[in-house]
């Protein structure tokens, strides 16, 4: 019987722990931190052998296939030591994958906007009636999903990490929704190895299959002359009017696949922001190949609910609109951020910086924001790369300190934008927890 070794018990491992024992493979996890309670009483209760605190070699070399958590590095001295082994290494999407029989897959990559254009595409399967699932970074992971509720199509968020380590994985339709830098540090600090990594969920596909690209992204344009797509290709743009795929020129977006033809008002979409309309021309166009009626898509598009942490709407207070987007961790998602506001934004900032570059973002702070409120230990860079451009930037060091000092600052009609550029671990858990204090703060108010 074949034997699988599970690195890291988080969402994607246990995921694949409780499919590979579904199929009746032999298994044992290992991680070397500790295992959320949840994830245990799951390995408990299905006899899963495991270890946490640890990673015991002997056991873990024992394998016949190691499934790798995509939070692992490739130089973990325990990933060398299997690859010294010759033991095959997989990430969980493929495990996953292997297990799918005819299901579909829709798979989901990008820098940005992966979670929003997953949830829109699902939405828009779920509109018309296709048994389907949501899964990788939000709700299941796509190993879990398979073991326990397997379905028609998949539609997967599918990070560089998890496309690192693919062998069969072959999506029907491929999204790849743009490429900036980041995650340098898992790539050798070497951006090429990073667009390599994201073009590999092209490398399976066949002439039956899509790969649809933001012909707006050189990043992308370039290197796709540099690799063989043997899948069909659907380009969407901004800029330019396309044969095939999706194009916006003024306000109409239109979605060209065969016969049939979609167009529709960008005023109509259900999420806002130029950073959106690629994210919902992507997604149109994957529903497009599945052959979703014009009808169902115009719907869904127009319904769709934007999830939480993502320019997410928060109240208004004696006319001042707050807006929570702390799922932006780099200066470009913050640039979208800001590139949508269409009130004068008192811009909450800070936190850890991975080595940003805010010159990106001078010209539409000059435009549109009056004054910064830093959000974060260290706030140097912010003050050095903002002070002559704003009115006023003060600092503070906690949720509800910022949304006090901003409402001081805002006049009735202005918009207050929690909009980070920066990850959160100086002063939150994380993202999430960064979202909802400033959520609660505002409620305070
Ligand atoms: P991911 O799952 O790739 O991290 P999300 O959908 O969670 O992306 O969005 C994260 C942030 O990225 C959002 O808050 C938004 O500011 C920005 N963003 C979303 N879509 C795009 C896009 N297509 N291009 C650039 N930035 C985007």
């Amino acid at each position: 019987m074949k034997h699988i070794v599970i690195l890291g018990g988080g969402e994607s491992g246990v995921g694949a722990a409780v499919l590979a024992a579904t199929k009746g493979y032999s298994v044992f996890l290992s991680d070397g931190g500790s295992l959320k309670l949840a994830y245990k009483k799951e390995l408990i209760i299905r006899s899963i052998p495991h270890e946490e605190g640890q990673h015991t070699i002997e056991k873990i070399l024992e394998a016949n296939t190691v499934v790798k958590s995509p939070g692992i590095a490739e130089t973990h001295p325990v990933v060398q030591q299997i690859r010294a082994k010759n033991i095959p290494i997989i990430s969980e999407v493929e495990f996953a994958y292997q297990h799918v029989g005819d299901a579909k897959v829709l798979a989901i990559t990008g820098s940005n906007g992966k979670s929003t254009c997953t949830s829109l595409l699902h939405h828009i399967c779920k509109t018309a009636d296709i048994n389907c699932a949501l899964v990788g970074n939000i709700g299941f992971s796509f190993a879990w999903q398979v073991a326990i509720n397997p379905v028609d199509v998949y539609v997967v968020e599918t990070s560089s990490f998890q496309l690192d380590d693919i062998v069969t994985y072959k999506p029907h339709v491929a999204i790849l929704l743009n490429i900036t830098e980041d995650h340098l540090d898992r790539y050798n600090y070497q951006f090429e190895k990073y667009i390599e990594a994201k073009f590999k969920i092209t490398k399976n596909q066949s002439a039956d299959d899509f790969f649809i690209y933001c012909a707006d992204d050189d990043v992308i344009t370039k290197h796709m002359k540099q690799v063989d797509i043997s899948a069909q290709k659907l380009p969407f743009s901004m800029k330019q009017e396309v044969k095939k795929g999706a194009s916006i020129k003024g306000d109409q977006m239109m979605i060209r696949i065969q016969e049939e033809r979609v167009a529709m008002s960008i005023y109509d979409f259900a999420l806002k922001g130029k950073h959106n309309q690629y994210n919902t021309m992507a997604a149109g166009i994957a529903a497009s190949t599945l052959g979703i009626r014009k009808e169902k898509i115009r719907e869904a598009v127009t319904t769709f609910q934007s999830l939480e942490h993502r320019m997410e709407f928060v109240a208004t207070v004696r006319g001042v609109d707050f807006i929570n987007d702390s799922k932006a961790t780099n200066v470009n998602s913050t640039w979208y951020a800001l590139e949508s506001m269409m009130k004068p934004t008192i811009l909450i900032l800070g936190g850890v910086d991975k080595g940003n570059d805010y010159t990106l973002i001078e010209e539409l702070v000059k435009e549109k924001v009056r004054a910064i409120v830093c959000l974060g230990t260290d706030n140097s860079k912010i003050h050095a790369a903002f002070g002559s451009l704003v009115e006023t930037i003060v600092d503070t060091a906690a949720a509800t300190d910022a949304v006090t000092e901003a409402f001081k600052l805002a006049k009735k009609g202005e918009a207050i934008l929690l909009s980070p550029a920066c990850a959160s671990f100086d002063l939150f858990k994380n993202y999430e927890d960064r979202g909802t204090q400033f959520k609660q703060a505002v409620k305070l108010l």
